[in-house]
């Protein structure tokens, strides 16, 4: 029929950062270039052109938080941007996505910037933005599956949120999934997921950067589909955060985003949903970006202050924000290509800006996971450096939701962290159930909160 024949045919391949001549198609078990360097997915550009600009935001705005399966998902409702040619009865999809800008307005108020938003990515169904990029390496993994490919089992190495995302998407699918994980590194609410969502969890006596080296070898020994951010499938769902915010915006573009930054893929991402953007002529504009760390894992930030023109790897210390504890980042050059191409700076956080940052925000409305913990920090120093001015639209991007990451709200609160005295304590109240005592003491604690 020639109505089929006329349709779009949009495509997408691996390609390799480092030689464009290396091509590999999507269903291909390949997660690095002949050199050893990462891929990234390009798509026909040409034929995603053949589409006007107001067309695109038009589908996209009508397909979202619909029910036409799977248009609907904040990934899927850019299918063609994403997995153009996968078979929609394929997609593994919770309807990822689609989580609501919060604006801090109390909060942007006390730190000197009014238009300050966040964005919620850990309303979503494992509690982090993770899920964005699992529904597409999943999808991908059951479409091969169903069309004969031999594949047991997809694995990753995780700080938690990876590991909750691929089980669950996995266990959706009813593919088996293996998860390894630094022992004792990752909060309890995190360890739970993969277990409950019957993962194989492997708990190992190392941290990250070990866990890494394991997935990788049996990837390559015993053919498991890697699922970590090393595979470029991830990518092409976490970089529908920047497309999302901008749609929310009415298609305008932020002044400033604010990321937390570990590995760096999600940073890698958020550019990528931009370019994509600017080359399709859905924005005309392009907003700055800063990737925050944490100082006890903060590769990146070293590497800014030498203009990027070297990269050391570090050895990670502990710190609070588990997730980011990286020493030694997959996607280090997609992220310095990404910071160049938007004006990019990095900030660094200690342990105590990171909590006092996350309680700051929570007394007014918040309940912040502590990277994103990192992610306000940073933007109340760069605030204060006269970089992000008063008038300047902000999003900080909350990579996971709060309630993950409990333990360290409690040591705070309790005052039980180690070499920090907290600021904003606020332990419950243990008295006699005496309603003298509690009235007393009730008013006392009105009086001081209207005053402070
Ligand atoms: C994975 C993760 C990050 C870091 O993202 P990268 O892509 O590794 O930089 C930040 N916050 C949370 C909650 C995460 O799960």
């Amino acid at each position: 029929m020639s109505a089929v024949n006329e349709k779009p045919q949009y495509k997408a391949w691996f390609e390799s950062l480092d030689d464009p001549s290396e091509r590999h198609a999507l269903d291909e078990i390949v997660y690095t270039d002949a050199g050893g360097g990462l891929l990234q997915v390009v798509h026909d550009m040409d034929e995603l052109k053949k589409v006007a600009a107001e067309e695109w935001k038009q589908r996209f705005e009508v397909r979202r938080g619909g029910s036409e399966w799977p248009y609907g998902s904040g990934v899927w409702c850019m299918k063609e941007w994403i997995l153009p040619e996968i078979d929609s009865n394929n997609v593994v999809s919770m309807y990822e996505g689609n989580t609501n800008l919060f604006w801090a307005e109390r909060f942007g108020r006390e730190i000197g910037v009014e238009d300050l938003w966040l964005k919620l990515c850990g309303n979503s169904h494992t509690g982090s933005f993770k899920d964005l990029g699992m529904t597409v390496l999943v999808s991908m993994v059951n479409d091969m599956i169903s069309r004969g490919k031999e594949i047991p089992a997809v694995a990753c190495a995780s700080t938690g949120d990876t590991s909750a995302a691929l089980s669950a998407y996995a266990a959706a699918a009813g593919i088996p999934s293996i998860v390894f994980l630094p022992r004792g590194k990752i909060s309890m609410a995190q360890l739970i997921q993969p277990v409950s969502n019957g993962a194989i969890v492997f708990a190992l006596d190392t941290d990250f950067d070990g866990c890494m080296e394991i997935v990788r070898q049996v990837a390559e020994k015993d053919g498991v589909y890697l699922a970590n951010s090393m595979n470029s499938l991830r990518i092409e769902g976490q970089k529908t955060i920047s497309t999302e915010i901008v749609q929310q915006f009415q298609w305008e573009v932020p002044d400033w985003l604010v990321i937390p930054g570990g590995n760096l893929g999600n940073v890698s991402a958020l550019a990528k949903g931009l370019d994509m953007m600017l080359e399709l002529g859905l924005i005309k504009r392009k907003p700055r970006i800063c990737v925050a760390q944490a100082e006890s894992a903060n590769p990146l930030y070293l590497s800014y202050l030498k203009d990027f023109e070297v990269f050391e790897p570090i050895a990670a210390r502990t710190t609070v924000a588990s997730a980011i504890q990286i020493g030694n980042p997959v996607s280090i050059k997609k992220a310095i290509d990404a910071l160049r191409r938007y004006d990019g700076v990095v900030e660094q956080a200690s342990e105590g800006e990171i909590v006092e940052a996350c309680a700051a925000a929570d007394r007014t409305g918040l309940f912040n996971c502590p990277h994103t913990g990192v992610a306000i920090a940073a933007t109340r120093k760069l605030v204060d450096r006269g970089l992000i001015k008063p008038d300047d639209r902000v999003v900080v991007i909350s990579t996971a939701h709060g309630l993950k990451f409990v333990d360290f709200k409690l040591d705070y609160h309790n005052m039980a962290l180690a070499d920090h005295v907290p600021e904003h304590a606020n332990p419950p109240i243990e008295l006699p159930a005496d309603y003298g005592q509690v009235r007393d003491r009730m008013l006392h604690e009105i009086d001081t909160r209207r005053s402070g």
